[in-house]
């Protein structure tokens, strides 16, 4: 028997029936399987609506079978009008579960839920010139039809506001049969893109460095390039070249940016460049139009999104090209619900879609820079700014010798390169990685410290939403004109300085400056930062105070001057990559200064001024630094060289999330012998040859949301099967029971 008819024939004689194997995006690793009746005909990645529990969800098809025993199983209900997920989408879908361990059915929830938002798009109505003039001319209505001449459709307030007439006229033209009432046409999700609407001319290592970026995209091929640029060297006008290229083949783009939200500027170069804004994907764009850009993204008509790491999970029809920007950012790392690193995510989807990668960034990671230099990756260098900008020049302030006064944070050099750059009426920068007022209240009559309820941290104070807020729950309280403790009333007092302490500090040193927190925690969201950021590259303000928030990718060219009022923050944090972090926040807030017309400089305060990272700073040896850097991961057997994960054991109170979390170490001990991974015998040092299974360890915020955390830290080799044995211990672990939980973050970013 041969052929498709007579294998046919043979199901039909046992009597087969079609099942359909559904991935439902809910907190489960295996499909369901449903019954297929009737004349539905379903193909894998078609969306069906199917019973689950008491209740309908919408799944889709991971594979369609013919099964003998069939006929006990629930059946599909109904398919649904929605394109069919591609083959690489779920073939990506599979991989993020089975590398990160979630559930299959959660890592398809990030990729579905946005079309269910969709609903009937509201109809809006306009007015046409339409009949003969009416038979009372007056010279409102005269403008109004001059105005409406060639037959177009306007919206209403648009005509009126066109003629300068009212609304009113309007109607009553409508009313003679002059105008008539039509629909309007939908407004396009996005418009596409012109690869050659205005090309600005390169210079020469930057046109080098764009032609091997589209080259490399023009092949259609997965490939990943590093384009590492100092800051101000044009990385975005190079990886423009990259996008024209794919948009010639028909292929779509994906630009990838760790702050989306704050990222109008962005938008706007690309219109430049483009003719028209990317659809612009985050948490901030409205249900509806996330719903019409998953839509477009599968049909294809949306040609460019820009997004935020989520973006990663749209049915592209067909995805050419994925830009990582600043891809050493932390905040590419999604550490709830599926712990997964966007950045890493973007390779392996870009593997599957046969499309070109490229991660920018001016202090790449470490990870890609290995990767580079061991030939996984290509490099595309732009070692200078543009227009022979210079890099702007770095001092540090020794605060063991000039520190400022008691009380305030600015030092008397910083204070004084403030005031020069005021009297040359240049703008200045003070960083400060510091939300709110202050980071802690004490009370000075019985040292009572305001902690937050929830979690082992203090309560930062919010001045200007006069309250205590918890940087980890987001628990919020008044703050109290008494000590709760001892009830003294003007004891509290505030201790170190946040970026709205800092402001005050600016007002009393130069009142009459045009100063700016920016700051996330005011009222006014994403549309106010971004006004602000705009204003502030207009130079509107004279000084700017803010968090890592101004740090990153803005270009402000007026800006001259960069205070970095804490250089130390985050040095001292016991994370393996602090250093590498602290490096690179620097490199970027520093790497604002300078990047306009005039040349810029950069101070830094500094308690430890001979630290190698403040060295690098200061000497500009990037080079050095890394390979430091680099050499000490290596001997550590940390990553890129070895791959780390970790386990978070929380629990309604400290014993249980203890208990179980020894329990889990005990078991991983015991596990029969593998070829797939070696685990270093417990008690005896850990080699970089197996895996080490180091903890547990109450974690550094002991408490979070009133869940008590314990730390295990699994460290393996590249070569071992790292999920592999995490899920071979978690089997052989204690069942989560009793409130206590075990999550599993493979590459962790944070060791909080
Ligand atoms: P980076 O991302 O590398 O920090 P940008 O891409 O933001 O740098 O470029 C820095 C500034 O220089 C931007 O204002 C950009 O418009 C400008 N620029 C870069 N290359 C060119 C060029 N070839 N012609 C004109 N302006 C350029
Ligand atoms: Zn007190
Ligand atoms: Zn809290």
């Amino acid at each position: 028997m041969n052929g498709a008819a007579g294998l046919f024939d043979a199901d039909d004689q046992q009597g087969g029936e079609s099942v359909a194997d559904v991935l439902v995006p809910v907190a489960v690793d295996t499909s369901y399987s449903y019954r297929v009746k009737g004349g539905l005909v379903l193909e894998p990645g078609d969306f069906v609506t199917v019973p689950l529990g008491n209740r309908e969800v919408t799944g889709v098809v991971w594979e369609v079978r013919r099964s003998a025993s069939a006929s006990n199983l629930k059946v599909v209900v109904e398919k649904r009008d929605l394109p069919r997920l591609q083959p690489p989408l779920r073939k990506f879908i599979d991989w993020v579960a089975k590398w990160t361990l979630a559930p299959r059915g959660m890592v398809l929830r990030m990729g579905v839920r946005a079309p269910d938002h969709a609903g009937p798009e509201p109809v809006r109505m306009g007015v046409r010139l339409a009949g003969p003039p009416p038979e009372r001319m007056t010279p409102a209505r005269a403008r109004l039809i001059a105005a409406a001449e060639g037959g177009f459709a306007f919206r209403k307030s648009e005509l009126a506001q066109l003629a300068s007439v009212s609304a009113g006229v309007i109607d009553a033209l409508v009313d003679e049969g002059t105008f008539e009432v039509i629909a309007l046409p939908r407004d396009p999700v996005a418009l596409p893109p012109d690869s050659d609407f205005a090309q600005i001319p390169l210079e020469a290592d930057q046109e080098a460095a764009a032609t091997t970026l589209a080259e490399k995209t023009a092949k259609g091929e997965f490939s990943v390039t590093l384009l590492e640029g100092v800051t101000g060297s044009g990385k975005t006008e190079v990886y423009f070249e990259a996008v024209a290229a794919a948009l010639k083949m028909g292929r779509q783009v994906l630009i990838m940016m760790p702050e989306i939200a704050l990222t109008a500027q962005f938008l706007e170069r690309f219109a430049n460049r483009f003719g028209t804004r990317p659809a612009e994907w985050h948490s901030g764009v409205a249900a509806r139009k996330r719903a019409q850009i998953w839509l477009g993204a599968a049909s294809g008509d949306v040609r460019v999104v820009a997004g935020a790491r989520s973006a990663l999970f749209l049915p592209f029809r067909d995805l050419g090209l994925i830009v990582v920007d600043e891809e050493h950012e932390a905040a590419y790392k999604q550490e709830d619900g599926v712990c997964y690193h966007a950045r890493d995510m973007a390779v392996v989807r870009g593997q599957m879609e046969k499309a070109a990668v490229v991660l920018a960034s001016a202090t790449p990671s470490i990870e890609s820079r290995v990767n580079a230099q061991q030939g996984r990756y290509g490099r595309v260098l732009l070692a200078q700014r543009f227009g022979s900008r210079k890099l702007p020049d770095i001092k540090a302030i020794d605060l063991r010798k000039d520190a400022a006064p008691r009380g305030r944070w600015i030092s008397p050099r910083l204070c004084e390169a403030v005031e020069q750059n005021i009297a040359a009426g240049e703008q200045s920068l003070l960083f400060l990685n510091r939300r709110g007022y202050a980071p802690l209240t004490l009370c000075n009559a019985c040292g009572h410290r305001f902690q937050c309820p929830n979690c082992t941290a203090w309560l930062v104070e919010h001045r200007f939403r006069r309250a205590l807020v918890c940087h980890h729950c987001g628990h919020v309280e008044r703050r109290p004109d008494n000590c709760p403790e001892c009830q003294s009333a003007d004891s509290l007092a505030a201790c170190g300085p946040g970026v709205e302490r800092l402001a005050e500090e600016v007002a009393t040193l130069w009142p009459d400056a045009r100063a700016l927190v920016l700051s996330s925690d005011f009222p006014g969201g994403t549309e106010r930062l971004r006004r602000e950021l705009e204003e502030i590259a207009n130079g509107a303000f004279d000084i700017v105070i803010g968090t890592q928030l101004v740090a990153k990718g803005h270009n402000f060219p007026g800006l001259t001057l960069v205070g970095v009022v804490d250089g130390d923050v985050g040095l001292s944090s016991g994370d393996p990559r602090a250093a590498e972090r602290t490096f690179q926040l620097l490199q970027q807030v520093t790497g604002r200064a300078g990047r306009g017309e005039r040349p810029g400089r950069a101070l830094v305060q500094t308690w430890q001024p001979d630290h190698p990272v403040m060295r690098a700073i200061l000497s500009g040896d990037t080079e050095s630094f890394y390979e430091a850097e680099t050499e000490a991961r290596e001997r550590a057997g940390l990553p890129p060289f070895g791959r780390l994960a970790a386990l978070i054991v929380s629990g309604n109170d400290r014993p249980s999330a203890e208990q179980h979390a020894r329990a889990l170490v005990r078991a991983g001990f015991t596990l029969p012998p593998s070829d797939r991974w070696r685990l270093t015998p417990a008690g005896q040092l850990p080699s970089n040859e197996e895996i080490s299974l180091l903890g547990p360890a109450e974690a550094p915020i002991a408490v979070v949301r009133a869940r008590h955390r314990f730390r295990i830290l699994v460290r393996a080799p590249r070569s071992a099967d790292l999920q592999g044995f995490l899920r071979a211990l978690i089997a052989a672990g204690p069942p989560e029971r009793g409130g206590v939980r075990v999550q599993v973050d493979v590459d962790p970013q944070s060791f909080l």
